[in-house]
Parts: C-alpha cells; structure tokens; sequence
C-alpha cells in the first residue's frame, strides 16, 4: 500500500487551470434599447448579464452598464489573481459609454455616477457570490448627489448602505462566530437606540452621515485599513471581490450541491445605479411571472417603497404583496403586467424578476427563469401547453424527475392538524414558502442542526433569517422556519430549490440565538433547542410539538384511493404530463416490489411489470421465520425438506398475491440470494426459543449459527451458490411460483412469471439452476393441466458475470443488473460499509461525483454493463436486459440505461413516476 497523500496534494484550495491566453472581447455593453450580447450567451456573460442584455435587446427599460465576461475570471485564477493586460481599458472606455449615455461622471463631485457590481455565474447561484451598491461615492460625490437629488437624507443613507456592503465584502469585517451579529448592524441599531427610533427610516441625514463615519471607523480600528475614496479603486477592488467570491466556502459547498463545474467562472455585471429609495415615489420588488410556490397563472411577488433590493431579499423589511402595487403606482403596476407577458412569450417560461421604481418610472434589474417547486413546475408545464407558449415535449423537459418527489409528498393528517389546533399549539402563521409538511426538532443554527441530522435527528432549521452561510444547516434540515423575509428572501428561494418544507417570515417568533430559545408573541410558550416542532410549508402555519403527515393528492387518488380524481385538479395535470411522459419515452419502467400491496401501488404509479421481487423479504414474517430457520439448520436432507415442505404453501401464497395484482404483466422472481445466516438469531434468549421450537439443545443451535459465520457474507455463501448446493431450496421456490401461477391462470388472469438466479458469474452456476427451474415447471405444467409461457435469466452483479455475458447468454433468456453487487464488486467497495469513507470521497475529495451506489459510476461499472450489453447481445440479439439496483430509480443513471440500450429500468414503487419522467428526459434529449 502507499503512504497517505495529504489533502492539501490532493486538493488545493484554489484549483490551478491550464493557462489560457488572454480572450481577445471580454468587455460587452448592454442598455438603451441595444446590447452586444444576447440570452443564448450565458457561458461568457453569466445568467444575469445574458439576461440584461436580452432584456435591454427587446427594449425594455434597462440602466445601462456592461458586462466583464467568465473568460476573465478563468483568466483571473489561471494567472494568479491577474486580470487580462486590456482590461483596464475596456473597462474605461466601457465606463464612459455608460457616463455618457446617463450623463453623469465616474467620481465627478458635481454630477456623479454610481454603479453596481455584481457576480453572474452560468447558473442562477442566489446569494452565494457577492454585490456591491452604491460605488463611487465619497464625501465629495456624497455632495454631488445631494445636490442633484435635493435629498440628503437619500445621499447618506445610499452612503452608509455602500460603506457596509464594502466594507463586508471587498474589506471582509464580518461576523467572527455564529453568536455574533454583524459588526455595521450592531453600530445601526446603536444609534437606533441612541435616538430612541426603532426603524432605518426614522433616522435623520445627520444619524446617517455620522453612521458613514463610525463604520469607516470601524473598518480602520478592526481591519487597520483606511476606506477607499477614489472610485476607481473602489471599482477595482469590488471586481476583484466578485471574482474572488467565486471561491469563497458557500460558493464553493453550492457548487458541489448542484453539479455546477468549478471551471465555468463568474462573470461581473457593472451598472448605472438607479435608486428605489429617493422617497415615497421610489420603490424596489421582486416578481415571478407565475406563482413560483403553486404554479398558479398569476403575477406573484413583493416590493417595498422607499427601498433598495438587498431589503426585499435581506427579509429585514417585510416587504408588501405585488397586488397592492396596483393601488400604490397603478401606472407601473400595468407596465409591469406588460412586461410580464413580454417577457413569457419571449422567453416561453416562468420568469424571476427584479424591478426598481425610480421617481415613478421603472427600470428593469434582472430576469431569469423563475425557480419553483415541483407542484409548480408541472402545472406550469401543463397549462404553458394549454396557452400555446409550448409543446408538449417542452412540457416534459420542463419538469426535473426528482421535482415529482414533491408533488407525491406529503401533508399533516387533518384530524392530527385539527387537534393540534384545538390543543392551541398553533404557535403563528407565517409565508407558505416551501410546500409540504415537516416535523422535527428545533436548532438555531447551521452548525447544531447539522450534527442533529447526523446523529439521526428530524431537524427543523429555525432561524431569524437565512444568509447563505446557512446552507449546510438548511441542507440537514427537513424543514426551515424564519421569523423575517418574504417568498422570495434566501430561506424561501434556496428551500424551494432544494424542495424543502419552509415557513419564512413568520413575524411574531422571538429567536434568541444565544439562549436558544424561541417564544412568541402574545404567547407564553417557550421552546428550546431540541424540542418538537411542526411546519405546514403549503399554509405557513407553525405547531409546537409533532403533527402526522399524510400522503399527497396524486398518493391519496391512485394508491390510497380516498380522493376522486375529478376532485383533484393536482393530480389530473401530474397525469398528463405523465402520460405525454409515456408517449415518448422507449425505455420501459419496472418496479422493485415483493408483496401484492407493494406491487399494486407500482402499477398505480404506472409500473409495466416487476423487475425484482426478492424472494426472501417474504421470509421475514411471524409464520414463515419459523421454518425457514428449521430449513436452514436441518441436519439432513430430509429434515431439509420436511422444512421447506411448511413453507412452499406460504411462499406459493405470495406469488399468487403479486401475479393477481399484476394481472398479465411480467413478474421476475428471484431465487434466494442472501446468506443465510442473515436469517438466524444472534441473541441467546432468541436461540433458546428457536432450540425449544426445533427440540434441539442450546448449545447445538449454538454451534451451527456459528458454522455458518462468515468473514466476508456478502462473497460468501449466498445467491446462486446457496440453490447449488441445496437444490432442494430452488425446487421448492421454482414449484412455488409455478404451482401460484397455474392457479392464477386457471382463475383467468393471465400471469407471465420470470425467473432469476443472482449472482451468476459462470454459466455453469446459470446452467446448473435452469436445468431445475425447467425441471420443476414442466413437473407442475404436467400436474396442474396448465401451460405457461415463462422466462429464465440471471441478475448480472459481478464482474465475470459481465465479462463472461456472452457464455452466459446461451443459457439466459434476459439480463438484470444488478447495481448494488455490481458497485460493490467492481469498485472493491462494501455496499454497508462504505459511508465513512465515501462520504468525504465525494463531497471532500470528489473522486466520484455523487455517490456511486446512488448514481451509476458510469466510468467503472457503466463500463462493464456495455461490455455486458454487448457481449450478451452478440450471442443472443435482442436479448432482454434491465436493471435492477438502486439506479434504476436515479435520473442521470436512467439515462445512462437508455444510452446504452436497456430494454427497461426497475425501482421502488415509489420512485416509478420519477424513473418514467427520466426515461421520457433520456428519448428527448439522447
Ligand atoms: C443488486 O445487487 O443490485 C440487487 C438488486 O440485488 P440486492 O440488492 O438484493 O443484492
Ligand atoms: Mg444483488
């Protein structure tokens, strides 16, 4: 073995890129009814200056400013932090574009321009990287706009918010540890107090200019640097805090979250300033085109007058509902009614965007595609149809295979909801941002809650409000619950994306971090860390203590049956857009079940057969525990089979179950796989009662529990080695099924049962087991009167098996892979007890992208199933191959199945309509 390389060899923390040379266009303009680039140009200019671009290409009302494209950050990190030599240049000459075309200067005291700068990566990254506001001002420009504006009171306000942005970002005075409160807030809410005001907007423009003041001081007195009041250094110095955000820790932890490439880079958005919060005719919101939460047809979002962005989304105003705009500027109120049907037509989607009325006329900020849940996601799918604005096809691209999780997710049992009302511990109501229902127990941050849900705690994440600082805790949390912020604040974004339950804004929680408590308002509860707490992410309502959930409309219509599909508008557009799924798709879907409840809610989800029925789960109930224990400890072969004489009626019972709920549809069965041992009790009180059942004394129970001890179980005795050497147990399995199926189809329900050895990795083994499967089926098709059409095939779970797919075809009607052996075995990897280890291999190390027992290690062992396909194809062609493992209920894994030419996928029942939507994806897109 070699010696341990350290982490750092490994992974350095700033990646080196080849060196590029330097892009010869990085700077592009956009504003004033025209723009260089376009939407199509995301890869260079980021999401938000693509989407500006387009924006301002359309004409609709675009400050200007220009965009510093990704191949500068590339450039950036591949030249040890350096920019391009012509930067500097296309940025002047860019900066005087957009001076001219406002007509104010960079840094003129008189008539001053300010700019924005912000990150705009490929993907949408909400909050992760950093934006700074109100550049180029100083005391001198303060002035200026003063002057200009007749406002003081507006001038320093713009002053002190671009100081403490600054400051944070570019100059790095932040919080030190997660108890302490942001330096600039706690010398705001000094002065606050100082004055006996409770809000920014009771401040005068003496509170605020003194406040520009005390933060510099602050800067000086912490950081030992003086504020920067040239601004073109504080331009600099804020493109290189955008740049370098792209590898700060939540970036980065974002990045790995959503499969975004470390290489892509971000690119910076510079541009004029406009003000949402020169007075009460200046105003600023955040919109969806839709419903972003319900996938209502609705214009749906929130703004605030007399404020800046970073308020709405901060959550430290909670800002108004977009319809009463109507009543507070019904002018711009219509024009963004326009702007939302232009902006849908043009861009076919659901959009995200944000605005700011300056002195009554509005200036669009941003637009992109709106993220939203997957309730949303397929009634926006379903009904963009309906209006023409896409196809079908569209439709089923539209909708991510794991969205439909939430739309089969569930909610609070009513009575449990009714009584925890009645019971008055419905604490307050806040914004239903991220439906669903979760029940846990409350910690105050990131950190606690994450090491709850590490020890196997059901976490609620309560916070005041989220920063992306708190992601890892929202990650570990079943549902989040912040007490300032509206539908669109960090909390509520980032869980809807992450399709968590969330309630934001929930006004009346008093949160104290450090005492780690939570009471409310007009209530005397006090809840602390720990304890129970309930959150109904599709109402906003919060409950103390713990409150059942139920299954979701499209459960309770096809599995429960207790709701009337007419009755349930959900699930008719989850229905469409799965039988448009079906239309297109060519990959066939199975489900992994073994009990008849099991395989009737498969076919509800829309299941064409079962691929896997594990024989041995059957074997784990009260009555049939008891002689498959005796089978396995016999002593002779008659004993042997007086055993497994009690359990061929029990196991013939269970067959005759699934082929009923199947009707017709094909069933594989497979043989016994585990090791036996896996059957036995380990605990002496256990064996003694085992040992009085069997007559035999303790001490001999005893001695064969530990005979049958192995080292490595899981390349033991089990599979196909198990029916090799006691044939007896794959007679009695084999009549079983046949016995089942001879009945089921006397009773005129057709029955198509396929029988599967594991673990073959030599045809002999194959060979060996068909010779008695044929055996045994033409004994009962003799005794029974029935003939039946029936299957004999092997799982494909261990390399050989693989290699050797050609030899083993002859004797194998259908292949099915088996991924969970197949990773174990090719990857050297034990499938129990790989988490310590394969945790930090993906998520530190990044050896494997995700987790290869989740998602197909398409490189390793997606080798060997083409090698598989092929091979076994060449001796029988068309052969019949499927799999079977966890994969087979994994998107990119469906895929990677469709691609390589499997004739089906199998999973658990529930994940059928996510694997259907993944096959549909794998025929559009391959
Ligand atoms: C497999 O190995 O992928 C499989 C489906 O079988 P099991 O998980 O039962 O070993
Ligand atoms: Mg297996």
């Amino acid at each position: 073995m070699g010696g341990r390389i350290s982490k750092k060899v490994v992974r350095p923390a700033v990646k080196a890129k080849p060196a590029k040379a330097a892009p010869s266009k990085v700077v592009y303009a956009f504003g004033g009814g025209k723009a260089d680039g376009n939407a199509g140009m995301k890869e260079l200019l980021g999401g938000k200056g693509a989407n500006l671009a387009e924006m301002a290409g359309l004409g609709l009302p675009v400050p200007p400013g220009f965009t510093i494209s990704t191949a500068v950050c590339t450039y950036y990190y591949a030249h040890g932090r350096k920019y391009p030599p012509a930067l500097r240049a296309d940025v002047e000459r860019h900066l005087q574009q957009v001076e001219y075309s406002v007509g104010k200067r960079f840094g003129d005291p008189a008539n001053p321009l300010l700019v924005s700068v912000r990150s705009g990566a490929r993907a949408s990254m909400p909050g992760m990287m950093d934006t700074i506001l109100n550049l180029g001002l100083n005391d001198e420009t303060v002035r200026g706009l003063i002057a200009l504006t007749g406002n003081p009171r507006f001038a320093y306000d713009s002053y002190r918010r671009f100081v403490s942005m600054y400051g944070d970002v570019v100059l790095g005075l932040k919080p030190q540890s997660k108890d302490e409160s942001d330096p600039f807030e706690e010398i705001l809410e000094r002065k606050k107090h100082a004055r006996g005001v409770s809000l920014d907007t009771e401040l005068t423009a003496d509170d605020l200019r003194e406040l520009v003041a005390e933060f510099k001081t602050a800067i000086k007195q912490r950081l030992g640097i003086d504020f920067p009041d040239d601004p073109q250094e504080q331009l600099w110095g804020a493109v290189g805090a955008v740049f370098g955000s792209w590898h700060n820790d939540r970036a980065i932890l974002y990045r790995k979250l959503n499969g975004i490439p470390d290489a892509w880079g971000t690119a910076v958005n510079v541009q004029a300033m406009v003000f949402g919060n020169m007075g009460e005719d200046c105003g600023t919101g955040v919109a969806f085109t839709r419903d972003p939460s319900s996938g209502e047809n609705v214009f749906y979002g929130e703004f605030l007058m007399n404020a800046q962005g970073e308020d709405v989304v901060a959550g430290t105003r909670t800002p108004l509902p977009m319809r009463q705009l109507e009543a507070t500027n019904p002018v711009v109120y219509e024009q963004l009614m326009t702007i939302r049907r232009t902006l849908e037509r043009h861009y076919r989607d659901m959009m995200d965007i944000e605005f700011t009325i300056q002195q009554g006329v509005l200036y669009m900020l941003q637009c992109r595609v709106g993220k939203r849940t997957g309730v949303a996601a397929v009634r926006n799918a379903v009904e963009m149809v309906d209006e023409r604005l896409i196809t079908w096809k569209d439709a089923i691209l539209r909708v991510d295979p794991e969205q439909l999780n939430q739309v089969l997710r569930p909610t609070f049992i009513p009575a449990d909801k009714e009584r925890a009302i009645e019971e008055r511990r419905l604490l307050a109501k806040g914004l239903n941002a991220g439906p669903g229902a979760a029940t846990g127990r409350i910690y105050f941050n990131a950190e606690d809650a994450e090491a709850a849900a590490a020890r196997g705690e059901a976490v609620i994440l309560v916070r005041i409000e989220t920063s992306p600082d708190d992601i890892r805790g929202m990650v570990a949390a079943q549902g989040i619950l912040t007490a300032r912020g509206g539908m669109t604040s960090h909390a509520a974004l980032v869980a809807r994306q992450m399709g968590k339950v969330c309630v934001a804004g929930c006004e009346p929680l008093r949160i104290d971090y450090r005492a780690r408590t939570l009471r409310i308002d007009g209530r005397d509860d006090a809840l602390r860390e720990g304890d129970d707490l309930s959150i109904d992410g599709t109402t906003g309502e919060v409950f103390r203590g713990r409150i059942d959930t139920q299954p979701s409309e499209v459960v309770r219509v096809l599995i429960d049956r207790t709701l009337d599909a007419q009755s349930a508008p959900g699930y008719q557009r989850y229905a469409r857009l799965m039988a448009w799924a079906d239309k297109v798709r060519t990959l066939r879907v199975r489900a992994n079940a073994d009990q008849p409840d099991q395989s009737s809610a498969a076919v509800a989800f829309g299941a064409e057969g079962i691929g896997l029925c594990r024989t041995e789960h059957m074997f784990f109930g009260e009555d049939k525990i008891g002689p498959m224990r005796e089978m396995i400890l016999a002593e002779s072969l008659e004993a042997r089979r007086a055993a497994l004489a009690k359990l061929l009626p029990l196991q013939r019972a269970d067959f005759a179950g699934i082929f009923r709920a199947m009707a017709g549809k094909p069933v594989t069965i497979r043989t016994l796989d585990p090791p036996l041992h896996e059957f036995l009790p380990h605990e002496t009180v256990d064996q003694q009662a085992l040992a009085d059942i069997l007559g035999m004394s303790l001490s001999r129970v005893q001695e064969r529990v530990a005979a049958l001890h192995e080292f490595n179980p899981m390349l033991g005795f089990r599979g196909c080695r198990l029916g090799i050497i006691f044939p007896e147990i794959t007679e009695m399995q084999v009549r079983a099924i046949f016995e089942a199926a001879a009945t089921v189809q006397k009773e005129g329900i057709a029955v198509r049962p396929e029988v599967m050895i594991p673990l073959v990795g030599h045809v002999k083994e194959l060979d060996l087991q068909t010779v008695i499967v044929r055996r045994v089926a033409a004994e009962v098709a003799k005794e029974s009167g029935v003939k039946l059409a029936y299957g004999v095939g092997t799982m494909i779970e261990v390399p050989r098996g693989c290699l050797t797919a050609d030899q083993i075809a002859h004797t194998a009607e259908f292949f099915s892979f088996g991924t969970n052996d197949l990773t174990q075995t090719a990857l050297g990897v034990s499938r129990d007890d790989a988490g310590r280890f394969l945790v930090p291999y993906v998520g530190e190390f990044e050896i494997y992208a995700r987790d290869p027992f989740q998602s197909i290690d398409e490189d390793g062992v997606g080798a060997l199933i083409r090698i598989a396909v092929e091979r076994g194809r060449t001796t029988r062609p068309g052969l019949k191959i499927g799999i079977c493992g966890e994969h087979g209920g994994d998107p990119s894994s469906v895929v990677f199945c469709h691609r390589v030419g499997l004739d089906y996928v199998s999973c658990s029942p529930y994940r059928v309509p996510i694997a259907r939507l993944a096959a549909a994806h794998a025929a559009l897109t391959s």
